[in-house]
């Protein structure tokens, strides 16, 4: 359960990506072998340097077709691994994750839901030459201008004078009150150096002048800005979307198909569906983009974990999606030995049809030594800032082993909570034993409902 890596203007990120923070990358050394404890990795050397070889193959195009499946025990590190492929990829490369189940809705298709995911996982860098109004803040003073529509009920701030004081001289601009909005928005202040996009209007700090802010300790709201300097000129604005953003935008239409009103209709915030045709359209566009060198394509990682929750009709969907030019890096991941295939009757290897397992190379994970585990927990524990002794670790390290290494991992913040209400600088072996307690691992739960399920409602 994470989050995807591509920051981004537009698309609503869940905010997973907490548990596998400290994954920075595969820690493979120059040779691509595995070195022991890198990259935020213990062990799971093996798979470390599969998936070191895997990122070779992307990195040379010669995965198109193909899929990657990590298959092993729960918490082994199968969402850690394709984080880390993600991550070795580089940051701007967007990664989707994808829950099996996510696809079942009511109210949207299950190929709907993966086409969306599809295209979530396809990166474009758009360049773009905005005009800018650069300067710094030197001064706010907001003017109070009658609104006829707001007749009757006073005056109201509907505008703001911006003065942009150029090289030789200042010059004086009315600015649309949704501008005021994004300075507010974006808290300039008094010696700030800000651009604001003559296109969209939205305002962006790119530093500060701090010896002027000293010198005009003026009050926020008693002035507007009044950016100095080189004010109105072109700059190379780079953008990061997927292709998802664009079919959102397009779906919205604002005008002409060039870059500036794809990107303008981006920040409409309304909503419309979308259809193939729609989608086609986009990928047109996307292509003339790509042909003037506006763009680039920038394939992400797609990844679905618990792949086993998809039906009959969604693999197949997978086995044409895979062929498309457009389509992302896909990882699987399953924790499922034999298992029906949903949809069907009949059994497969880790819930897959043959002809979708044919297509993936399969990595496997492989469980932990106690010593790992400690490790691991570690370097979690240095991560969320919580102090905690040796001993305790290997107690934590005992416990994952007859429950799980999220468990424990999920256990650390409630052992911190009761070693610092205890007033103890350091997590000790009481503490994690009485949050352990206190706390349900999910074969616990199974066992008391196996015995009290009449307690329950059902
Ligand atoms: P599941 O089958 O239940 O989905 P999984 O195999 O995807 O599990 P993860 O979620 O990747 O397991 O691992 C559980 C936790 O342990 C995460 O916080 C993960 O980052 C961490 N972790 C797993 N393996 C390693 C490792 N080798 N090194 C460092 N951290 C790890």
């Amino acid at each position: 359960m994470i989050e995807p890596l591509r920051p981004s203007t537009t698309s609503s990120y869940r905010p997973r990506v907490a548990i596998h923070s400290h994954v920075k990358g595969l820690g493979l050394g120059p040779d691509g072998v595995a070195i022991p404890n890198a990259g935020g990795f213990v062990g799971q050397e093996q798979a470390r340097e599969a998936a070191g070889v895997v990122v070779e193959l992307i990195r040379s195009k010669k995965m198109a077709g193909r899929a990657l499946l990590l298959a092993g025990a729960p918490a082994t590190g199968k969402t850690a691994l394709a984080l880390g492929i993600a991550r070795e990829l580089g940051p701007k490369v967007p990664f989707c994750p994808l829950n099996g189940s996510e696809v079942y809705s009511s109210e949207v298709k299950k190929t709907e839901i993966l086409m969306e995911n599809f295209r979530r996982a396809i990166g474009i860098r758009v360049k773009e030459m905005k005009e800018v109004y650069e300067g710094e803040v030197t001064e706010w003073r907001p003017e109070e201008v009658e609104d006829p529509l707001e007749e009757g009920y006073g005056k109201r701030v509907s505008h703001v004078i911006v003065g942009l004081k150029a090289a030789k001289g200042s010059k004086q601009l009315k600015l649309d009150p949704s501008i005021h909005e994004n300075l507010i928005k974006e808290k300039v202040s008094i010696g700030d150096i800000i651009y604001i996009d003559a296109n969209s209007g939205s305002v962006k700090r790119v530093g500060r002048n701090e010896a002027y802010a000293k010198e005009h300790d003026l009050e926020a709201d008693e002035y507007v800005p009044l950016p100095k300097g080189d004010v109105h000129k072109k700059r190379e604005v780079i953008q990061d979307l997927t292709l998802h953003d664009l079919d959102v935008a397009n779906a919205r239409p604002q005008g002409g198909k060039d870059v500036h009103s794809i990107l303008n209709s981006l920040r409409t915030p309304k909503k419309s569906e979308i259809t193939d045709k729609l989608r086609m359209e986009v990928n047109q566009i996307v292509s003339g983009f790509i042909e003037r060198g506006v763009a680039e394509l920038i394939p992400g990682v797609l990844f679905i974990d618990e792949v086993h929750m998809l039906d009959i009709e969604c693999f197949s969907y997978l086995n044409r999606a895979l062929e498309s030019n457009l389509a992302p890096i896909v990882i699987f991941a399953t924790n499922r030995g034999m298992t029906e295939i949903r949809g069907t009757d009949i059994r497969g290897p880790h819930g897959l049809p043959v002809d979708l397992l044919d297509r993936c190379m399969i990595i496997r994970t492989q469980p932990y030594t106690l010593e790992q585990v400690s490790q691991i927990l570690s370097i979690r524990a240095k991560l969320e800032g919580i102090p905690i002794t040796e001993d305790s670790l290997k107690v934590l390290a005992e416990i994952s082993s007859r429950t799980s290494l999220r468990y424990t991992v999920q256990l650390l913040t409630p052992a911190g909570i009761l070693s610092q209400v205890a007033g103890r600088e350091q997590v000790t072996e009481e503490d994690v034993k009485e949050a352990d307690v206190l706390f349900f691992d999910a074969k616990q739960s199974a066992h008391m409902l196996a015995e009290q399920g009449d307690k329950f409602v059902t």
